[in-house]
């Protein structure tokens, strides 16, 4: 068994949902285990951890401080409910097997190489995702994120108190941040581009280009309660034919726009079957290539007025990096340069890069396409050529003219 499919093998059965997938939410007791686990793989090859201030994991080869910034991987280990196992685990694993290859090929860095576990990155216990990535920048405010609530009403504060993280010191960590000098962060593909590429194009892994910019809207559609036995058709002022337009129209838009648009959340008032809604609330997920794209589908939704929510520009991964990067990797049929491509998903990486980090993203080609359920999948011999890259990658940064 291969390095990586032997450690994805050790937490396989940590944080296992009833209903299928995993349920790995941020400082729960299968995300405390996967904790342990991680402290225990850095342990077991001299790394040193260091917990930042963000409650995020570092596992250090050589000294950051000392002789530092030093080449980070990494990625994360928490899942969305009904999560797959390669989802973030992946890229935490392939860090640990990099090191591992670059040390059987007797590679002496010239810097220091870390690994990094971030916390949260789903944001399915707390609704943020990102979390800890976005805390250790700074770009969401300490006492924001310590406000926060899950569905069981426990604040991130007291969450965090329970596992013993000082509140006090919670936030933007500089000293953690300068430690970074460039982050590679290898990912499972969420969708099929490298599946469907065949022949001499043939690649198991990808470079990342960019980020589609991204956000969600609320729509706020009213109507007036009645009895459903008792309401004739034509007096009804029923905003459920109104959502069943958006959603249409939301579809048709996209469809014209070359954009991805999903109306998936919807909250009905009052939420009875025989009784026509007053209200009803739906939320829109759109992104696209171009910010353009994205708007446009929320131009034209039948005369209501979409509320922003939230809007998270593209990241544009380091262009010169991205193509360095691809050449390292290459593609095992042609040799010509991996495959650079977007992708519609957020990562911890793009919260970095927006912060000004030089960062970079691989993935791994996944057979079906599937994400964020048990269906997603990576062949061992694709997260084995994960490895190999990644290992060439790290090597090329950490003796090569790095950022
Ligand atoms: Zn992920």
């Amino acid at each position: 068994m291969s390095c990586v499919t032997g450690l994805l093998k050790d937490v396989a059965d940590v944080g296992r949902a009833t209903a299928g997938g995993y349920a790995r939410f941020a400082w729960t007791t299968p995300d405390l285990e996967l904790r342990e686990w991680f402290a225990a793989e850095a342990a077991a090859r001299g790394l040193d951890v260091v917990v930042d201030r963000a409650g995020n994991q570092w596992a250090w080869w050589g000294d950051p401080d000392a002789d530092g910034p030093g080449v980070v991987t990494g990625s994360h280990l928490d899942s969305v409910p009904g999560g797959g196992a390669f989802d973030g685990p992946l890229g935490v694993a392939s860090a640990f097997c990099a090191i591992d290859a670059l040390r059987a090929h007797g590679v002496q860095p010239s810097r220091p190489l870390g690994i990094v576990s971030f916390s949260d990155e789903e944001g399915a216990r707390f609704g943020l995702a990102c979390l800890g990535s976005r805390a250790v920048t700074g770009t969401v405010a300490a006492g924001r994120l310590l406000g926060l609530r899950d569905d069981d009403g426990e604040t991130f504060g007291d969450v965090l108190a329970g596992a013993g993280v000082d509140l006090a010191r919670y936030g933007r960590d500089d000293e953690a941040l300068a430690r970074i000098g460039v982050f590679v962060e290898l990912h499972v593909e969420q969708g099929r581009y490298l599946a469907d590429l065949t022949g001499t194009d043939e690649a198991p892994v990808a470079v990342a280009s960019t980020i589609w910019p991204h956000g969600r809207w609320r729509v706020d559609l009213h109507g007036e309660a009645n009895h459903a036995g008792t309401t004739p058709l034509a007096h009804r002022h029923d905003p459920m034919l109104d959502l069943a337009g958006v959603v249409q129209d939301v579809r048709a838009a996209a469809t014209s726009a070359g954009a991805l648009a999903t109306v998936a959340k919807v909250a009905v008032e009052p939420n009875g079957v025989n009784a026509i809604p007053s209200r009803v609330r739906a939320w829109i997920d759109a992104r696209a290539p171009q910010e353009g794209a994205v708007r446009a589908v929320l131009a034209d939704l039948a005369g209501h007025t979409p509320v922003e929510e939230s809007w998270t520009p593209a990241t544009v991964f380091d262009p010169e990096l991205a193509a360095r990067l691809a050449a390292v990797v290459g593609r095992p049929r042609s040799g010509d340069p991996a495959p650079v491509v977007g992708t519609g998903a957020g990562h911890d990486a793009g919260i970095l890069a927006a912060a000004g980090v030089p960062t970079a993203m691989l993935f791994v080609r996944n057979p079906t396409g599937a994400s964020h359920t048990p269906a997603e999948h990576a062949e061992d011999a694709d997260c084995e050529a994960g490895v190999v890259a990644l290992t060439r990658v790290l090597a090329d940064l950490l003796l090569g003219e790095a950022p």
